[in-house]
């Protein structure tokens, strides 16, 4: 593993504190609300809210998976491997891509 374990554990929290307020913008899409999370996540044009939320909520969960089978993949780029960085992976630990391949 690249970064140490408290680096991990710290890395692995934020991770779970997205996932949670994701999962809560998802409960509230499905009340027929239009919680303020929605303004941070992208999705593809045409998703609806909820697939959006759905979509984030899948990408937080495989790369949980990662940092707990302790893969070398977290924190690179899906395609290209590239390392992403500690201080990008402090401000989105969901990241898996790199700026070039954002879109694919
Ligand atoms: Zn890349």
């Amino acid at each position: 593993m690249r970064f140490d374990a408290a680096v991990m554990k710290r890395l692995r929290a934020n991770l779970m504190k997205r996932g949670q307020a994701l999962a809560d913008g998802l409960a509230d899409v499905l009340a027929g609300k239009h919680p303020p999370v929605l303004s941070l996540i992208t999705g593809k044009p045409g998703m609806r809210p909820e697939e959006k939320l759905r979509a984030a909520l899948d990408q937080i969960e495989r790369r949980r998976t990662l940092i707990d089978a302790d893969d070398d993949a977290f924190g690179r780029c899906d395609i290209c491997k590239l390392d992403l960085g500690l201080a990008a992976l402090d401000e989105m630990p969901w990241a898996d891509r790199c700026a070039p391949h954002a879109d694919q």
